[in-house]
């Protein structure tokens, strides 16, 4: 074994292969207020890893979690579609598993509620544990119970001291996020009743390679799963996957349901066709994961002519959505304000900054129907139906949407 290979942080084998080399780039969310940008800026090496031996895909920790999460920027409720897919979820899993004043919803990440809120108000007991202190600040304010913590062994067991053995566990979109990935799955398997269930929600790994989702490769993004991967992680910890559903959510996202591995429940017919699928894509193999690196590159330079041939022809080009993962599309391909002017963003905590590595200033929407730009790219691309919606005024002045991941596509 090579010792100066980082080791897979599920499995423990050394790192021999590299899935992409972004290069070196600050942190997607190291938003920048005016006064930073004369200063020096941290970038480290962001490269996505696979283990051979368990195959997931990964992400070297270059900064400990507690210096990236615990003051945040993202807040939930900026998006109307995540709003949406977070109240379909509740009065879901509320009918599935017929919950009650009785019961318990404890949900890891919970960020400022919105997701609780909904149990909360069908009388349903429910907990948020949730490390940003400001972002927890707003879940209380709006009456939902929030502890201000990192999620593993040591709060699981608090928590379970403190009465909080819970019949529903909700992780959407946390379990990427984790640096110690055994500490924090071992949590549920400590806070869970012997009847209840988790709920996993996170990006699909076939989904990142089908459609070459590069940018959602980030520092602050540890892992990259697959079925078979995350069925493996759980198994470990003496928990089943008994059901999966496919989800339109983060350009293909998938929901996994999980119990106690005692509870030997049933297993759902998706199961099936979702590991027949992966396998088919060769995920079980290192075949399935080469070639990544050369599809990024042709992104990039696909994206570089398009936004220079756009602007020799004198065109404006502005972006729309301050998104972590357009950070690692706009860090990659090096672009700056001289090439892309502005980003425009909804959340106004984010407003007045400036994006890391690529310093475009951001700004609210208004600006781009004040200086109507004649090209608009879409950095949340999983967004764009939703944003070409609200967008749907620039077709005044002739303005043009603009996506560039898996190709370049003028809408
Ligand atoms: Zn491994």
């Amino acid at each position: 074994m090579n010792r100066s290979l980082p080791a897979c942080r599920f499995c423990g084998a050394a790192l021999e292969h590299v899935f992409a080399d972004l290069g070196t780039m600050p942190l997607a969310n190291g938003f920048l207020e005016p006064d930073a940008l004369a200063r020096p800026e941290p970038a480290y090496p962001l490269i996505a890893r696979l283990c051979t031996r368990c195959f997931l895909v990964q992400v070297d920790e270059v900064v400990p979690a507690e210096s990236i999460f615990t003051d945040y920027a993202y807040f939930s409720s900026y998006s109307s579609l995540w709003l949406e897919h977070t109240r379909a979820y509740a009065e879901a899993m509320l009918r599935r598993l017929a919950l009650g004043r009785a019961s318990k919803v404890v949900e890891i990440a919970s960020n400022d509620g919105c997701l609780l809120r909904h149990f909360v108000d069908a009388g349903v007991p429910a907990l948020g544990v949730e490390p940003a202190a400001n972002v927890a600040a707003a879940a209380l304010a709006q009456g939902v119970a929030t502890e201000v913590a990192f999620f593993g062994r040591k709060t699981a067991e608090r928590l379970l001291s403190e009465g909080h053995a819970a019949d529903l566990m909700v992780a959407n979109n946390v379990l990427a996020h984790v640096p110690d990935l055994n500490d924090f799955v071992a949590g549920f398997k400590i806070l869970l009743r012997p009847r209840g269930i988790a709920t996993f929600e996170f990006p699909h790994l076939q989904r990142l390679i089908e459609q070459a989702q590069f940018d959602t490769i980030y520092h602050e993004h540890y892992s990259y799963f697959s079925l078979r991967t995350a069925e493996r992680v759980l198994r470990s910890h003496g928990l089943q996957v008994f059901d999966v559903e496919s989800l339109a959510t983060h350009g293909g996202s998938l929901r996994l349901f999980v119990a106690h591995a005692e509870a030997a429940r049933p297993e759902g017919s998706a199961l099936a066709a979702v590991r027949a699928g992966e396998a088919e894509a060769g995920l079980g193999d290192v075949r399935g994961y080469l070639g990544f690196q050369q599809r990024i590159d042709a992104i990039r330079r696909d994206f570089l002519r398009f936004v220079e041939r756009a602007r020799a022809g004198g065109s404006r080009v502005a972006a729309y959505g301050a998104a972590a993962k357009g950070n690692t599309l706009l860090n990659y391909c090096g672009i700056r304000s001289d090439r892309i002017e502005y980003v425009v963003d909804r959340n106004p905590r984010k407003q007045g900054r400036y994006l890391p590595g690529s310093h475009l200033p951001v700004l609210p929407p208004k600006r781009l129907f004040e200086t109507r730009p004649d090209y608009i790219v879409i950095l949340p691309w999983n967004l764009a139906c939703e944003i070409a919606q609200d967008l749907g005024g620039i077709a005044a002045w002739g303005g043009r949407l603009v996506t560039a991941i898996p190709d370049i596509r003028v809408w």
